[in-house]
């Protein structure tokens, strides 16, 4: 049987911290598919179309790698319709620890046969997180040794556009 492991998050967008637990994990699972979170709330700063593609091209090198839309419902459904009977997860620090095992023991309730694998994240990239980075390019700030190069041009683009937009309003 093929093992298959369903690494749900929203991505927005994918860091190095993030590749690193794949490519981990891409050695631990025969598959390992990204389920990227559709968020209606519209607060992430790409759109799910973006975070697919920026982590796409940063994934390209990975063989046994896939990315699929997770546009709602249970995880766990999502984990189930794929065929894979683990999520995997990554924890930094114990507040992730606090958040994802409530996460894993809801999840178990919804459906005991699949298993939440947590990956401890690596020395390096413990303090690395998506809403970190995008708050240091707000500010102009080098985010190269966080973030693969494509990430990093699509952050920079994506504020210059909001700064010619929010000019642009004020103007009018
Ligand atoms: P979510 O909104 O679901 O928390 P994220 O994209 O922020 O989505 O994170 C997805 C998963 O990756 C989470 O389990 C998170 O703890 C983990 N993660 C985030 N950053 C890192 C990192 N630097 N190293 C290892 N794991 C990470």
């Amino acid at each position: 049987m093929k093992r298959i492991a369903l690494y749900p998050g929203s991505f927005d967008p994918i860091t190095n911290g993030h590749i690193d637990l794949i490519r981990r994990s891409s050695q631990l699972y025969d598959e390992v598919v990204i389920a990227i979170s559709f968020n209606s709330s519209n607060k992430n700063l790409f759109s799910i179309e973006e975070r697919i593609g920026l982590a796409k091209e940063s994934l390209k090198d990975i063989p046994n790698v896939s990315i699929i839309r997770h546009t709602g419902g249970l995880t766990v459904d999502v984990a189930a319709s794929i065929g894979a009977n683990v999520i995997l997860r990554g924890i930094r620090n114990t507040q992730d620890f606090e958040y994802e095992s409530n996460i894993a023991t809801l999840n178990k309730t919804q459906n005991s046969s699949i298993e939440t694998v947590v990956l401890i994240a690596a020395e390096h990239y413990r303090f690395l997180s998506s809403s970190m980075i995008k708050e240091i390019a707000l500010f102009g700030g080098d985010i190269s040794l966080f973030v693969p190069p494509v990430v990093e041009t699509a952050i920079y683009e994506k504020y210059k556009n909001d700064v010619k937009r929010d000019l642009h309003a004020e103007r009018q």
